[in-house]
């Protein structure tokens, strides 16, 4: 009986160190999986499980490699086309000052290339940001500053874009001060993105709705912003947030705002969440720590 208790517990303890390398090579499985790569696990094993191990390091270290090639190519390509682009849109406006009709042919061509020069610019700019972000080059200028205060401004900063396509925007303020530690520029862009991806999906009189309250996770503050549009077919709704990916329904833009917003919330720890229930329009929640001091 000694002799199999003993057997018994041998037996148990090697399961027991399988099940935790088995747990180990998961977890960094998860890693990889969450866009952490490089991260293997630590302790070795000499048997299938540790190659297996040994195998999703490789993978992790291609997928990192490939990640910062995409990465300079954007970059480099972005920076390329910026200075041409500057040129384009800036001539425009210099040849336009001399165009005395408005409504003649010269007058409305050098609009258009203003105009789309200037779309152009902005996805480049996106881009550019992008790939600061994603290489971990810029870190976040942060400071102590009220969210509230900060969406309040936004929303009065893009009221009138809004409006000029007949969309109004609905405010709801249900938090005092909000205070986050935090790089006000980016959450604005946040902000501005999740805006105009509303006013871009919604028809004249739509509104959208925008809120700030505690968040369910405490600790946390939550903004959300709401439209009444048509809403993200449910096969797109998993891959709006990857790099370049547009929907069925999209209509200009690069697919990159909310990659980028996602990316720069996560830099904040917190996270955005996009949902989509049939016939409701899209809901964008914003979710980000409090600063205790
Ligand atoms: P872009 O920068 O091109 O707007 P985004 O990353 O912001 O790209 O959005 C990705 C895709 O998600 C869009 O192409 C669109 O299909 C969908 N989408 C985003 N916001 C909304 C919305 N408010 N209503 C409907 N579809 C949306």
């Amino acid at each position: 009986a000694v002799c199999v208790a003993a057997a018994w517990a041998a037996g148990a303890a090697f399961l027991a160190t399988v099940v935790s390398s088995v747990d180990r090579v998961t977890a960094a499985a998860r890693e990889i999986a969450a866009g952490n790569y490089g991260a293997g696990p630590a302790k070795r094993r000499d048997d299938e499980i540790g190659e297996l191990a040994e195998a999703l390091d490789g993978v992790s270290a291609e997928i990192e490699r490939s990640e910062k090639v995409k990465n300079d190519f954007i970059s480099s390509v972005s920076h390329e086309l910026r200075t041409p682009l500057t040129a384009i849109s800036g001539w425009a406006e210099t040849l336009a000052a001399d165009v005395t009709d408005p409504d003649s042919l010269e007058a409305k061509g050098l609009e258009t290339i203003r105009k789309e020069s200037g779309r152009l610019g902005g996805i480049v700019e996106e881009l550019l940001d992008f790939s600061k972000l994603g290489a971990g080059h810029e870190v976040l200028n942060r400071t102590a500053f009220d969210l509230n205060a900060e969406l309040a401004e936004t929303i009065f900063m893009m009221e009138q874009r809004l409006a000029q396509d007949g969309v109004h925007v609905v405010y709801t303020d249900a938090t005092g001060d909000a205070p986050v530690w935090g790089d006000r520029q980016r959450i604005r862009q946040v902000f501005v993105n999740l805006l105009d991806n509303a006013r871009g999906f919604s028809k004249p009189g739509d509104a959208v709705d925008v809120t700030i309250e505690e968040s369910g996770r405490t600790g946390f503050v939550a903004v959300r912003v709401r439209d009444h549009g048509p809403g993200i077919a449910p096969e797109d709704l998993p891959h709006v947030k990857e790099k370049f990916y547009k929907g069925k329904n999209s209509r200009q833009g690069s697919g990159i705002g909310l990659a980028l917003s996602d990316e720069i919330v996560a830099l904040h720890g917190g996270t955005l969440t996009i949902q989509s229930p049939p016939g409701e329009g899209v809901t964008a929640t914003v979710e980000l720590p409090l600063y205790e001091r």
